[in-house]
């Protein structure tokens, strides 16, 4: 069964206070907007077809990965094999953490936190990753003011799901995204197309890449359309790791 946290009444409440609690803001004034493509578990076809795009496009996205995840199949379809991981290093793609179990942060104690954290890190260099694990995305966005501080301690920025852009500044400890799915690739793509008129960094993130694809992915005719979008825009389309790196230059 595809796990799907429900969220209570005191949950929605605690993600609204979220936004203020544990910030870790950077500034920034960009007079071209920068756009960081991401996948998140991931799907073999976010390599099939995302990557392979993007490369064919002289294109960097950053990738979400759970070791765990690793020659399993789910929901999305087939996942990500270890030599996956390589080859995409070696094309200048980011590997970035998202736990070892995809796991639901707010249901680990501490110690299993850690270990999903550490396990991450050690089978991704098994696999041949030779990055830094830099940057993370909480699974299922869910996250909690107290992980905010945890895991801003470790990473540079941490990645949500809660849909917007930054204009001007961003909460390193929880980015804002957009999800682009079938069900929401016109509303990103105008979202795109209105960053010229408004310079910001927009953060996307979808899983699989397929003709019939879950609810979290999008089909191959629509991640081109976000590549061809994003390329017309003007905007910088970066890794997350590169774009904070450009921002921080911006910092104030
Ligand atoms: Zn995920």
């Amino acid at each position: 069964m595809t796990y799907v946290p429900t969220p209570s009444v005191f949950d929605k409440v605690a993600r609204k206070l979220r936004r203020f609690q544990n910030v870790r803001r950077l500034n920034f004034d960009i007079e071209t907007p920068i756009i960081s493509i991401t996948f998140d578990d991931f799907p073999k076809s976010a390599v099939d077809i995302g990557a392979r795009e993007m490369n064919a496009r002289g294109l960097r996205g950053t990738f979400y990965t759970c070791a765990g995840l690793a020659g399993q199949t789910n929901h999305h379809g087939r996942l990500f094999d270890p030599e996956d991981l390589p080859r995409l290093e070696a094309a200048g793609h980011e590997i970035a953490g998202h736990t070892f179990d995809h796991m639901d942060c707010l249901t680990l104690s501490d110690a299993a936190l850690e270990r999903e954290l550490s396990k991450n890190s050690a089978t991704l260099k098994q696999m041949g990753v030779k990055q830094s694990v830099d940057n993370f995305a909480f699974p299922f966005g869910q996250n909690s003011a107290a992980l905010k501080a945890r895991l801003g301690a470790e990473f540079k920025s941490l990645r949500g799901i809660t849909d917007g852009v930054h204009a001007g500044n961003a909460d390193l400890n929880e980015l804002k995204s957009c999800g682009f799915y079938s069900g929401t690739a016109g509303r990103v793509i105008k979202r795109i197309e209105n960053l010229k008129a408004r310079p910001a960094w927009i953060t996307i993130f979808t899983h699989d890449i397929q003709d019939s694809p879950t609810q979290w992915g999008c089909t191959e005719v629509e991640f081109i359309s976000l590549l061809d979008a994003a390329e017309l825009s003007g905007a910088r389309i970066m890794t997350i790791r590169d774009a904070l790196k450009t921002l921080e230059a911006d910092h104030d």
